[in-house]
């Protein structure tokens, strides 16, 4: 009989699950992937239908397969240095998982398009419409919560607000030429600027210290770093005890590019061994710091937000938002504040695992808790929950750096072959 595992939730991390257990079955496997959208691969990162959205990640790093770091640069026929617009690369994951299936006789796929309501854990079932799914494990890879909403916002009239830009259509709603604030300056608010600017829209955006997210470097710079990213950035030690060490270890480095290229891979580590006061540390004081640095954006995205800025259609305040949002200077409000990790389980299909003690939020609120090795699901009282394992944005508390494809795909590879074990 076929071993059947039930992924709910079809984005990034739920598809290249799949693709990575269809590399690795060596025996008959039925996979099912519950999403409600009708397309896999897309999620809420690769929906966009703006080509002006790019991946923020050069191509080169983001191959659905490790062992092959230029497969998605060979399948866009572009330079490993590359940004490709994000839309495209749903494609290159709903391919690649195809081939994956289709080289493999013993795998079946079938894409149960609803949404899930329910999982539960003795025995494995995952409710989806009418159908109960019988699972011998379940993966939980419902990424990306909606954005942070701020108290106040909500007392504003719910005609004027966005609440997630990244709902399909959300920012057609939007009429063309509308004065709109934006709440939030990060990567989501650069999309929704240079979307809604090309639209002959007036953008704003609050921020204190007018902190934008950094920029890649240009190709030309950045295969004179690549090369010799390890050696632009010093040896690495062997440990940080505090957020403070590795601010300082940073500024140390002749290029905080290299220097964070060369911490990325040993983040989760790092992460791990701050423990519960020094991940609070960096919470508070280095988190904003960090985000700007690690999340950057293509260098055709930032010319043509500076652009954009120099035309006046794009401005910076440090203005409160609170203050704004009430002003009759604005059409639209844009909550553009990134997911609320703390909502992952307040709804279906979590919410019935954690009204039954098999699931908890995740270290500092964030997220799913999950064993940091195999991504088991640890229930109210920290035991492992036979049979559930979750993947990506939602191992963030235990994780830190567990949102972006270099991360997910490692995930998928390591949970796929402890699956079919
Ligand atoms: C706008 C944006 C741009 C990004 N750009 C990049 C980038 O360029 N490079 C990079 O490496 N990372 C990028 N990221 C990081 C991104 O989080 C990951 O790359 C990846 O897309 C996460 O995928 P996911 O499948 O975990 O989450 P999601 O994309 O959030 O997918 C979760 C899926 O779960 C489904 N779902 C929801 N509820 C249910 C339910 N009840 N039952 C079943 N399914 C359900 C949703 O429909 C969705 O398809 C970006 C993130 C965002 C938000």
């Amino acid at each position: 009989m076929s071993r059947r595992i039930v992924i709910v939730g079809g984005g990034a991390s739920g598809t290249l699950v799949a693709t990575h257990l269809a590399q690795q079955a060596t025996q008959a496997l039925d996979v099912l992937i519950v999403e409600p959208r009708p397309r896999l691969g897309e999620g809420v990162a690769y929906s966009t239908t703006d080509d002006q959205h790019l991946l923020n990640v050069p191509a080169s790093g983001m191959s659905a397969l490790l062992d092959d770091s230029q497969h998605f640069a060979r399948w866009a026929s572009v330079d490993g240095d590359a940004f490709v617009p994000r839309r495209k690369y749903a494609d290159y994951l709903r391919q690649t998982l195809a081939s994956s299936v289709g080289g493999n006789s013993r795998v079946a796929l079938r894409h149960v398009q609803l949404p899930a309501q329910h999982v539960s854990v003795s025995p494995l079932v995952v409710t989806a419409g009418d159908t109960d799914l019988q699972a011998d494990a379940i993966v939980i890879a419902l990424g990306n919560a909606a954005p942070t909403c701020p108290d106040w916002v909500n007392r504003l009239d719910a005609s004027r607000v966005v609440r997630d830009p990244w709902q399909l259509g959300a920012l057609d709603q939007i009429a063309d030429g509308a004065r709109v604030l934006c709440i939030g300056t990060g990567l989501t608010f650069v999309d929704v600027a240079v979307t809604l600017a090309g639209r002959g829209c007036r953008v704003t955006a609050t921020s204190r210290h007018r902190l934008l997210p950094t920029v890649h470097a240009p190709a030309s710079a950045a295969n004179s770093t690549a090369g010799a990213s390890n050696s632009t950035a010093g040896a690495l030690p062997h440990s940080f005890s505090t957020p403070g060490d590795v601010a300082c270890w940073v500024r140390n480095q002749p290029d905080w590019r290299a220097a964070f290229a060369a911490l990325r891979p040993e983040t989760q580590r790092i992460w791990r061994g701050f423990g519960d006061g020094g991940q609070r540390q960096f919470l508070r004081h280095a988190r904003r710091y960090w985000d700007v640095h690690r999340h950057r954006m293509a260098p055709e995205v930032a010319r043509l937000l500076d652009d954009h800025i120099a035309r006046g259609n794009v401005r910076i305040q440090p203005e409160s938002a609170h203050d704004l949002a009430q002003s009759p200077e604005f059409d639209v409000v844009v909550l553009c504040t990134g997911p609320d990790d703390t909502l992952a389980l307040t709804c279906p299909p979590l919410s019935s695992l954690l009204a039954v003690g098999q699931a908890r939020s995740g270290p500092h609120a964030m997220g799913i808790d999950t064993d940091a090795d195999t991504g088991q699901l640890l229930s109210a009282n920290g035991e492992p929950v036979p049979g559930v394992y979750a993947i990506g944005p939602m191992r963030r508390g235990t994780l830190w750096e567990s949102t972006a494809i270099p991360e997910i795909r490692s995930e998928a590879r390591r949970l796929a072959a402890l699956l079919l074990v």
